[in-house]
């Protein structure tokens, strides 16, 4: 029985440890076999503790025998992103300045996923501070892609994808600030949500740009996605960016298709540097959800086009105010033996990588005294005539379909000299981000070398309930979701 664990949904994992046909010490022993054997190849995480894997899968067992009620998640294995903190767990955001880091308390979706029964399973590699779109920013090893170890997985939450996609964990959590679940998603293909801003709590989330910060799920199915997003969804009052009206996904609501869905087009910023082959995708999947019923229109985002400058400013600005705290005195790395001068820049100097000290000269210079205005000001104005742009979108369609990515996964080193075709690789993801209205990366097919493709729907705020619901129709329409990286079968 256990040899079929790894191809289970989260859904049926976790009713399988509540009705007692199997046990979560079975579950977590599968995953932790599975991952012994890919990881290393793959890259996929910074810390993994099978002693107390093991320990919390038991402790779920003994649970259930004491009769004892089991949550939503029971026994089933989640990889969390090593930017979310755990408490005495290491937490390394992918960077050298918190190498010895552990958080002495758990982040909000922690603390949810232990009532809910999940087993904490590793931390995932990420870009050091989720600063990237190809994981090879982190200042410990690159991840590499399951559908072709050749290649990116996406960043800068790919270990969280890969490790989705290789059947090491059934679950996962990423962080999105511009594109970060999305993208390695799409680039891994699995299902990466990047839920409304606001509704799941960040408190406990290494902090990048706290305006844009999101806590999403990886999944590889819409059903299983939703499970792990009502896990974690809801006010909490530690954020104060928390939306009171955050709510979960009524998985029924899911199976009941696309009829009368309206999705909008937005056929004018798809134009220029889009691979033919994720056009004619998005072609295939718009004419087959409206042979399911739904209804295709097409919308403007005019404002889209100065999403990634606008971003560009805008994130740098907030990193570059939230990094000041790793100083060398309160967390992490300390070096220099100097004055107290010379032990901030030796810190900071070792600490941190070159694609963070980038951001942080970017941001530091949008919002210096003579520029703030011109910069960082102007930005802020832009992003409201974006977040304009969706609201007038959704007068007239319910959900909008575009790609994730203008191209399929890159090869390691492709765009590693070359930030700015780093940066143009998030123009589809970041108008959603600065907009903070939830979006959803999904497998929608492949490319003729078999590499996945991955679009992207975006919502309403507070509606991933249609997103999750027009994916899971097309899981149904197409094969897409069903295939596995040979690397994955080969380990089973
Ligand atoms: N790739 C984008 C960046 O480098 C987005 C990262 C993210 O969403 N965390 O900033």
């Amino acid at each position: 029985m256990s040899a079929s664990v790894h191809k289970e949904t989260a859904e049926d994992l976790a009713r399988s440890v509540r009705d007692g046909s199997r046990s979560a010490s079975e579950i977590a022993r599968a995953f932790l076999e599975r991952t012994g054997r890919t990881s290393d190849r793959l890259g996929t995480y910074l810390h993994l503790d099978p002693e107390s894997i093991l320990a919390a899968a038991t402790a779920v067992d003994d649970r259930r025998k004491s009769g004892e009620p089991l949550g939503p998640l029971a026994g089933v294995p989640v990889a969390i992103k090593d930017n979310i903190c755990i408490r005495g767990v290491p937490t390394t955001c992918g960077s050298r300045i918190l190498e010895a880091y552990r958080p002495p308390y758990d982040a909000h979706v922690i603390t949810r996923l232990r009532q809910a029964g999940a087993i904490l399973f590793g931390k995932t590699n990420c870009d050091e501070f989720a600063m990237g779109s190809s994981n090879e920013n982190s200042a410990y090893k690159p991840v590499r892609n399951p559908w072709d170890p050749e290649r990116v997985p996406g960043g800068s939450s790919g270990g969280s994808a890969a490790t989705v996609a290789a059947r090491e964990a059934p679950l996962a959590l990423g962080s999105d600030t511009g594109g970060s679940v999305r993208q390695p998603a799409a680039f891994c293909g699995v299902v990466g949500l990047k839920p409304t801003y606001g509704s799941v709590s960040r408190y406990g989330l290494v902090a990048f740009a706290s305006s844009l910060d999101q806590i999403g799920p990886l999944a590889r199915s819409a059903r299983d996605a939703a499970l792990l997003f009502d896990s974690i969804v809801g006010r909490d009052p530690r954020d104060m960016t928390s939306r009171p009206e955050a709510k979960g996904v009524d998985l029924e609501e899911l199976e009941r298709g696309v009829k009368g869905i309206r999705i909008g087009i937005p056929g004018q910023f798809l134009g220029e540097g889009l691979d033919p082959e994720i056009r004619a995708c998005l072609d295939q999947v718009r004419d087959g959800l409206a042979r399911e019923g739904a209804t295709e229109l097409d919308v403007a985002l005019p404002h889209a086009r100065y999403a990634i400058a606008t971003y560009y400013l805008i994130a740098p600005a907030e990193a570059s105010s939230n990094l000041a705290r790793y100083d060398g005195v309160r967390y992490g790395l300390r070096a220099g033996n100097g004055d107290l001068r010379g032990m901030y820049e030796t810190t900071r100097g070792l600490g941190f990588g070159r694609e963070v000290k980038r951001r942080i000269l970017l941001g530091t210079y949008a919002l210096s005294a003579g520029y703030y205005d011109a910069y960082y000001l102007r930005a802020q104005k832009v992003r409201t005539l974006i977040r304009r742009d969706f609201t007038e979108a959704f007068g007239k369609a319910d959900v909008l379909l575009l790609p994730v990515t203008p191209t399929p996964p890159f090869r390691l080193g492709e765009k590693t000299e070359d930030p700015l075709a780093m940066y143009l690789n998030d123009i589809y993801s970041i108008p959603a981000s600065l907009a903070g209205v939830p979006a959803l990366s999904f497998p929608a097919g492949f490319t003729k070398s078999g590499l996945p493709i991955g679009l992207q729907l975006v919502g309403k705020p507070v509606d991933e309930t249609t997103l999750l619901r027009v994916a899971r129709a097309w899981e149904k329409a197409s094969d897409a979701a069903r295939r596995a990286p040979a690397l994955a079968e080969a380990a089973a």
